[in-house]
């Protein structure tokens, strides 16, 4: 039977990757994916056919995916950090719709909320919310909305795509949505390129964050009020010592 393996490879490590995502892309015939997750992953699979689309070709991408699985080739399709967050899980799945001639699986990853706060310390280890701050799929009222409800429930945040060439100063309008509730001293962090090359960890205030140059490789993280800085480190008490 035709199937789609939807791949999370992690953050961009090879060390971060799962073996269960290793055993599929050993096992599969194909790999598609965006060039940049493609040339994460090429040395360690040399032997794979691999076809690449460029970014926001997403529907292109997935659809290749489904028409190579109809051959009877077994696919990757391989997202970054986690295939069902912010990922092509969905779309597969959408594309697929009821018509079961191709089976998908969906294979889990390490997220960049996940990959990010381990460099960073430990800024989740409480009630947390993830946000993207990209409003090409969704409107930016319905954002500012959702940012707002997290401040209002005091939750860490972790902010996805906080901004892109065509939109740089999101980060900063999201800080001044979150500062209506949350004091500036909030302790914040952002990673960058996680796994990556040239990957960068640094520590700051949410009124620093607001003018913090963050590009599309950046994940950043809002402290909630208990949110501390212990030894450099961003940390979110679970309140273990309270009890
Ligand atoms: N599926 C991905 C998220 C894709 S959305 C995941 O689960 O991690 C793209 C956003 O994810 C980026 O703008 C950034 O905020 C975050 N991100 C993904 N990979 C990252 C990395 N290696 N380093 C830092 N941020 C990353």
């Amino acid at each position: 039977m035709a199937k789609i393996c939807v791949v999370g490879i992690g953050p961009g490590d090879y060390r971060e990757m799962t073996v269960r995502a290793v055993e599929v892309l050993n096992a599969c015939d194909v790999i598609v994916g965006y060039h940049v997750y493609v040339d994460l992953v090429k040395a360690h699979f040399p032997e794979k056919e691999f076809h690449t689309t460029p970014m926001r070709r997403e529907t292109d991408r997935c659809r290749l995916a489904l028409e190579l699985a109809g051959q009877g080739r077994d696919v990757a399709m391989i997202c970054s950090g986690d295939a069902g967050i912010y990922g092509m899980a969905g779309l597969i799945y959408e594309l697929r719709g009821e018509d079961a001639a191709v089976e998908v699986e969906v294979i889990g990853g390490l997220t960049a909320a996940c990959s990010g706060a381990a460099r960073l310390g430990a800024p989740l280890t409480h009630d947390f919310a993830v946000i993207s701050l990209s409003d090409l799929l969704t409107p930016w009222e319905k954002i500012e909305r959702r940012l707002e409800c997290a401040a209002l429930g005091d939750f860490a945040v972790a902010l996805y795509n906080p901004a892109s060439m065509k939109r740089p100063d999101h980060l900063k309008r999201a800080c001044d949505v979150l500062l209506r509730h949350a004091g500036p001293d909030t302790v914040c962090g952002v990673v960058r390129n996680i796994g990556r090359e040239g990957e960068e960890t640094r520590v700051m205030t949410l009124a620093q964050l607001r003018d913090y140059e963050a590009d599309m490789f950046t994940t950043a993280f809002v402290g909630n009020s208990q949110t501390r800085v212990i030894d450099g480190r961003m940390v979110t008490p679970r309140g273990y010592r309270d009890v």
